[in-house]
Protein backbone atom coordinates (compact mmCIF):
# COMPACT_ATOMS: atom_id res chain seq x y z
CA UNK A 1 0.00 0.00 0.00
CA UNK A 2 3.12 2.45 0.52
CA UNK A 3 3.17 3.23 -3.74
CA UNK A 4 -0.34 4.08 -3.25
CA UNK A 5 0.28 5.72 -0.40
CA UNK A 6 3.23 8.06 -2.63
CA UNK A 7 0.77 8.33 -5.63
CA UNK A 8 -2.29 10.02 -3.71
CA UNK A 9 0.80 12.41 -1.75
CA UNK A 10 1.71 13.15 -5.22
CA UNK A 11 -1.82 13.85 -6.60
CA UNK A 12 -2.00 16.09 -3.37
CA UNK A 13 1.14 18.15 -3.93
CA UNK A 14 -0.10 18.77 -7.26
CA UNK A 15 -2.83 20.16 -6.65
CA UNK A 16 -4.96 17.25 -8.08
CA UNK A 17 -8.35 15.52 -6.91
CA UNK A 18 -8.97 11.89 -6.38
CA UNK A 19 -12.74 10.81 -6.09
CA UNK A 20 -14.31 7.28 -7.10
CA UNK A 21 -17.54 8.23 -9.29
CA UNK A 22 -18.48 4.71 -9.68
CA UNK A 23 -17.80 0.50 -9.26
CA UNK A 24 -14.33 0.41 -10.87
CA UNK A 25 -14.56 4.35 -11.83
CA UNK A 26 -11.50 6.83 -11.00
CA UNK A 27 -11.77 10.64 -11.82
CA UNK A 28 -9.57 13.05 -11.21
CA UNK A 29 -9.39 16.31 -11.61
CA UNK A 30 -8.42 18.99 -13.00
CA UNK A 31 -7.87 16.52 -15.82
CA UNK A 32 -5.49 18.77 -17.99
CA UNK A 33 -3.09 18.41 -14.62
CA UNK A 34 -2.70 14.76 -15.07
CA UNK A 35 0.27 13.80 -17.83
CA UNK A 36 -0.09 10.62 -19.85
CA UNK A 37 3.03 8.99 -17.20
CA UNK A 38 0.87 9.55 -14.19
CA UNK A 39 -1.70 8.31 -15.80
CA UNK A 40 -0.67 4.42 -16.44
CA UNK A 41 0.40 5.07 -12.97
CA UNK A 42 -2.68 5.99 -11.56
CA UNK A 43 -4.74 3.11 -14.20
CA UNK A 44 -1.92 0.17 -12.72
CA UNK A 45 -2.62 1.01 -9.14
CA UNK A 46 -6.33 1.22 -10.14
CA UNK A 47 -7.20 -2.00 -7.52
CA UNK A 48 -5.33 -0.55 -4.58
CA UNK A 49 -6.49 3.00 -5.02
CA UNK A 50 -10.31 1.91 -5.01
CA UNK A 51 -9.45 -0.04 -1.92
CA UNK A 52 -7.57 2.98 -0.26
CA UNK A 53 -10.36 5.43 -1.32
CA UNK A 54 -13.31 3.23 -0.79
CA UNK A 55 -12.43 0.95 2.02
CA UNK A 56 -13.59 -1.54 -0.41
CA UNK A 57 -11.95 -4.47 -2.85
CA UNK A 58 -12.93 -4.54 -6.44
CA UNK A 59 -13.63 -8.13 -8.12
CA UNK A 60 -10.49 -10.00 -8.23
CA UNK A 61 -10.74 -10.87 -11.77
CA UNK A 62 -12.53 -7.96 -13.84
CA UNK A 63 -11.82 -5.24 -10.98
CA UNK A 64 -15.79 -3.85 -11.29
CA UNK A 65 -18.14 -4.19 -8.29
CA UNK A 66 -17.04 -3.80 -4.89
CA UNK A 67 -17.11 -5.82 -1.92
CA UNK A 68 -16.30 -5.39 1.67
CA UNK A 69 -13.78 -8.68 1.63
CA UNK A 70 -11.59 -10.06 -1.60
CA UNK A 71 -13.88 -11.52 -3.98
CA UNK A 72 -14.79 -12.40 -7.62
CA UNK A 73 -18.21 -10.98 -8.45
CA UNK A 74 -21.22 -12.58 -9.26
CA UNK A 75 -20.56 -12.15 -13.23
CA UNK A 76 -17.22 -13.87 -13.11
CA UNK A 77 -17.96 -16.65 -11.20
CA UNK A 78 -20.84 -17.89 -13.54
CA UNK A 79 -19.08 -16.62 -16.78
CA UNK A 80 -16.74 -19.32 -18.13
CA UNK A 81 -13.09 -17.90 -18.42
CA UNK A 82 -11.55 -19.00 -22.03
CA UNK A 83 -7.95 -19.13 -21.97
CA UNK A 84 -5.54 -17.63 -25.00
ZN1 LIG B 1 -15.72 -9.69 -11.79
Amino acid sequence: MAAVDDLLQELEARGIRIRVAGPGDIRVSPPEAVDPELLERLKAAKPELLVALTGCHPCDRCGRFAFVEPTTCYWCRTTPEASA
